[in-house]
């Protein structure tokens, strides 16, 4: 039992709170960690007083880069992540999203120069508000964020 609650601590790492327990294995997909050989802890359907339920990932001497936490901020803009370095939280990132997100986003235009040549793809956040969008820079065509997908 001990043990169990000694893994689930966090010497040094990232963690990834108050996903929407719906989101959090995009969240795992999107980042990757199934090819992470880091020490990993995820709970998922936690009880929380904000969401109903929550998601949660540990994951031990990881520290996101910038583009990787814009795809948490495009998938679930309203979870927390944590930075642990010696048992303290140290950082807390806000996610928001950069005026313009790179390299992350398929265009769902199938015409579009993206789809067709090696060009990195180039949205434009439209509305950081409640109802978020996304403009493709090269065909102009808006994504909502429910409709996003990750590259
Ligand atoms: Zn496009």
């Amino acid at each position: 039992m001990e043990k169990q609650l000694k893994v689930a601590a966090l010497c040094n790492g990232t963690v990834i709170d108050h996903l929407p327990a719906e989101k959090l294995f995009t969240v795992v997909s999107i980042l990757n960690l199934e090819q992470c050989s880091n020490q990993i802890t995820i709970g998922n359907n936690l009880e929380s007083k904000r969401l109903g339920t929550k998601g949660i990932i540990k994951i031990s001497d990881r520290f996101f880069a910038e583009h990787e936490i814009n795809k948490i901020a495009l998938i679930a803009p309203n979870a927390k992540i944590n930075i642990i370095r010696n048992y303290q939280v140290v950082e807390k990132h806000p996610l928001q999203l950069p005026d313009e997100v790179r390299d992350i986003i398929q265009c769902p235009n199938p015409n579009c120069i993206t789809n067709h040549q090696a060009v990195a793809t180039r949205f434009h956040v439209v509305d950081e508000k409640n109802a978020l969008r996304l403009r493709c820079h090269y065909c102009e065509r808006e994504v909502a964020r429910e409709e996003v997908k990750i590259k």
